[in-house]
C-alpha cells in the first residue's frame, strides 16, 4: 500500500484565503491596518528564507511585516527595552523573535517580556500555562500545524497512539498538552530515549521532529500510521526532514513530505496567530 500523501502547499493556501478575508473585513470596520514586527539580533541564513517566505504570506493576506535588527553584539536589556517599546506602541499589533539568539541573551527571557496579547508565537508562559490548561488561545505556531493538518484530515484523537519525537518548548511540550487535551495517548521521545523503536512501532500517529534524516525508517513505523514529519534538514541532495520517505510511504496510511508538508502550514498558523493577536488589539483585551 501507497500511502496518501497529504499536500501541505494546499492547506496553507486554504488558511490563507480565509485569513485574507478577514483580515480585509477587520481593516475596513476598524481602518487599521495590522502591522506585526520581527525582531532580528545578527544574521543567520537558515532562518532567512524562512523570514523572506513569511513576509511573502503576510503580503498576500493584508498583514504589514517590518523588522527591527539588532547587531548580533546587543546586550539583553537592550532587547527588552525594543519590546517594551513595541508592548506599548498602539500601532504595533504583534512581536516576533527570530530564533536562534545569540548565547548572552535568553530566548525564554525575552519571550516572558512580549506582552501575552501581542505574542504571535504563543510562547509567552502565560500563553504557554493556557496551552496547557486545555484553555487554548495562542498556540505556538509548528504544534498548531500539526494540530491543523490533523484537523484538515479528519483525525479523531481520542483514544489514538501517539508518540512524539521531540521535547523542545517550541514543538513537543505544547504538541503534548493539544494532543491531551484531545484525549490522546501520547508518548514522547527524545535523544536520551533508550530505544524509539519500542513506541514508533506502536503509534498510530507519528510525529518526528528531530532534525536527523532518516531518523525514521520503514522497519520503525506502524503499518498504517499516520506519519507527521516536522524536521527540515539542509543536506547535499537539498531539503529533506526526519522519515525515510521513499521506504516510510510504503507501509504508511498517511504521511507529510518534506519540503511541502508541514513547512508551509507553519507559515500559515504563524498567520492565523497574527490574526489573532491583531483583534486581541482592537477588542482592546
Ligand atoms: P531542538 O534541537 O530544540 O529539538 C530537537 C529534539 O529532537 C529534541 O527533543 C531532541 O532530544 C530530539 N532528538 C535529537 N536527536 C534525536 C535522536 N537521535 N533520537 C530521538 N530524538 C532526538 O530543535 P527544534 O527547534 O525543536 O526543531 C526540531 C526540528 O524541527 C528541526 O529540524 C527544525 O528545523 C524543525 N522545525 C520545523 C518546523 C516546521 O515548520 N516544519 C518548525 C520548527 C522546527
Amino acid at each position: 500500500m501507497t500511502a496518501k500523501i497529504i499536500n501541505g502547499r494546499e492547506i496553507a493556501k486554504e488558511i490563507r484565503k480565509k485569513i485574507f478575508e478577514e483580515v480585509t473585513k477587520l481593516k475596513s470596520k476598524h481602518k487599521v491596518v495590522p502591522t506585526i514586527t520581527t525582531i532580528k539580533i545578527g544574521k543567520d541564513p537558515s532562518s532567512e528564507l524562512y523570514l523572506k517566505l513569511r513576509d511573502n504570506a503576510c503580503k498576500e493576506v493584508g498583514i504589514n511585516s517590518n523588522h527591527l535588527e539588532f547587531e548580533k553584539n546587543i546586550s539583553e536589556d537592550k532587547v527588552i527595552n525594543a519590546i517594551n517599546e513595541l508592548n506599548s506602541n498602539v500601532n504595533i499589533h504583534g512581536i516576533l523573535i527570530q530564533y536562534p539568539v545569540p548565547n548572552q541573551i535568553s530566548q525564554d527571557k525575552l519571550m516572558s517580556v512580549i506582552h501575552p496579547k501581542k505574542d504571535v508565537e504563543g510562547l509567552n508562559p502565560y500563553n504557554m500555562g493556557r496551552t496547557l490548561s486545555g484553555d487554548e488561545h495562542i498556540i505556538p505556531c509548528t504544534p498548531l500545524s500539526v494540530l491543523t493538518i490533523l484537523e484538515h484530515e479528519n483525525v479523531d484523537l481520542k483514544g489514538k497512539d501517539v508518540v512524539i519525537i521531540n521535547h523542545s518548548n517550541i514543538v513537543g511540550k505544547p504538541l503534548t498538552a493539544l494532543l491531551l487535551n484531545r484525549n490522546a495517548t501520547v508518548a514522547v521521545c527524545h535523544v536520551f530515549t533508550k530505544e524509539i523503536k519500542q513506541y514508533t512501532s506502536k503509534a498510530d500517529i507519528l510525529i518526528t521532529a528531530a532534525g536527523i534524516p532518516k531518523l525514521i525508517t520503514k522497519d520503525i513505523v506502524k503499518e498504517n500510521a499516520f506519519v507527521i514529519d516536522v524536521g527540515i534538514v539542509k543536506t547535499n541532495e537539498g531539503i529533506c526532514g526526519d522519515v525515510d520517505f521513499n521506504e516510510v510511504k510504503e507501509k504508511a496510511g498517511r504521511i507529510t513530505p518534506v519540503p511541502g508538508g508541514v513547512g508551509p502550514v507553519t507559515i500559515a498558523c504563524s498567520l492565523k496567530n497574527m490574526l489573532k493577536t491583531y483583534k486581541n488589539c482592537l477588542e482592546g483585551t
